[in-house]
């Protein structure tokens, strides 16, 4: 171990765990890829101001989970706590919405910052794959949205998660609701922060996890109750797509999320084995997030989904990746002549496509083996001086146990054929 650790709250991906990271960030990203989604990548840092008016300054991740510096330049940035606010802004930029082909779909992965009480499931480095479908309004993209978040899940073979699906209403009703909310919620016996998040975010106390805030939110006004008709019809027309295409989601009036630009779709996947991290993904509709931050209105709607979180779940339930073969061909060399003709041979094979390694430090038969045993290859090829001589090396199937000489022009030809 060297003097440093990792820092709180983060955690390294390493091999042979890591590639179940990239396996999930692929499965999830690979939908979006054949429905038109483009590939966006944006800083890893923005300005303050963008999260804080994209993202909301009465959210959790602005008021305590941001992590804000300033730079030598007196510059306000803080590291990107989600992805929403920074994909939009960067289309508003690159004026996507502009060249006349709405939506603007664009897909996104990387890593999320949130200064957070670590725990399982809950880290202050995180890794998302996200969605935007930017400028167009209509039922039909928020219904895509969902089935391929579906599918991704169903792809990598997770079962026990659950969509959760609500409509936030839109500036026409929510702001009814809002006030009704507030009467009802300024009579209950609540602490001083709360009191504060009544005034200012009122839908997000019904988010509260305690449950002696929970028990006196039962006969809260119930935003369904409150829905404009426009809404309405929107929200049922999602909720008839979603069926069409077989996919279950449940009603949950309670859902708010913890973002403030949310309207409408908002919807969130939850899988039963996690315990209280249970949130594996979630999104919904932000009709005005545009114009938050500055740009024209531009109805959009999204998903981000985390890898993390998505990688526990499957070990939850047990699933096993069907993860690519890293190692199908292992060298072992005895000897420094036959270090170079089998390095030789390894490049040849990795030019091939075929995926080689090889025994590198000059080790004896014994140690060699073992690592092309952890290697995981299904074939071996070891070569001494005397199989150099003969023109041949030692072609082992790691699987059967035989063994034969190959002509060592031969070889490469011979490993693609058993190789298919
Ligand atoms: P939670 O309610 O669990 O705090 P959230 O609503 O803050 O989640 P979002 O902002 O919607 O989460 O982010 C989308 C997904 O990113 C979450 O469903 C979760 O899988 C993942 N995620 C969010 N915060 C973290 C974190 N601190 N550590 C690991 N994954 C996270
Ligand atoms: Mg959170």
């Amino acid at each position: 171990m060297s003097t440093f650790q990792a820092p709180k709250g983060t955690y390294d991906l390493i091999p042979p765990d890591s590639a179940k990271f990239l396996a999930v960030r692929e499965a999830i990203s690979a939908p979006l890829r054949d429905s038109g989604y483009g590939y966006i990548e944006t800083p890893g840092f923005e300005n303050v101001e963008l999260f804080a008016r994209g993202v909301g300054e009465s959210t959790d991740i602005v008021t305590k989970e941001m992590y804000t510096l300033t730079t030598k330049g007196g510059d306000q940035l803080a590291l990107r706590p989600e992805g929403t606010a920074s994909v939009l802004r960067a289309a508003l930029e690159a004026n996507l919405h502009k060249a006349g082909n709405l939506p603007v779909k664009l897909w996104y992965s990387g890593s999320y910052y949130r200064y957070e009480r670590p725990q399982k499931g809950r880290y202050r480095h995180f890794s998302q794959v996200g969605a935007e479908a930017i400028g167009t309004e209509d039922p039909v993209l928020d219904a895509e949205l969902i089935i391929l978040a579906d599918q991704a899940y169903r792809s990598l073979g997770l079962q026990q998660f659950r969509i959760l699906l609500n409509s936030l209403g839109d500036r026409e009703c929510r702001p009814v609701y809002r006030e009704a909310l507030q009467t009802f919620l300024r009579d209950l016996d609540l602490d001083e922060e709360t009191r504060r998040r009544i005034e200012i975010n009122p839908l997000r106390v019904l988010d509260d996890k305690r449950a002696d805030v929970q028990k006196q939110l039962t006969d809260a006004p119930r935003l369904r109750d409150y829905l404009c008709d426009a809404c309405k019809a929107y929200h049922e027309e999602v909720r008839a797509l979603l069926t069409a295409a077989g996919v279950v989601y449940e009603d949950d009036e309670k859902l708010v999320r913890g973002l403030d630009y949310y309207t409408r779709t908002t919807f969130e996947f939850v899988h039963d084995g996690l315990g209280s991290q249970s949130a594996v993904g979630g999104g919904g509709r932000y009709d005005g997030l545009s114009e938050m931050i500055g740009g024209p209105a531009l109805p959009s709607v999204g998903w981000a989904l985390g890898v993390d979180r998505t990688v526990l779940a499957l070990e939850a339930e047990g699933v096993e990746l069907d993860l690519p073969v890293t190692t199908s061909v292992y060298a072992v060399p005895l000897g420094d002549e036959a270090r170079r003709a089998l390095f030789t041979v390894v490049t040849e094979l990795r030019r091939a496509g075929v995926a080689a390694d090889f025994a590198f430090g000059g080790r004896g038969l014994k140690g060699a083996m073992k690592s092309a045993n952890r290697s995981g290859a299904r074939y071996t090829l070891v070569a001494g001086e005397r199989d150099l001589a003969e023109g041949v090396v030692q072609l082992k199937d790691m699987e059967s146990g035989e063994q034969a000489a190959v002509g060592l022009a031969d070889v490469v030809a011979e490993l693609k054929t058993r190789l298919g």
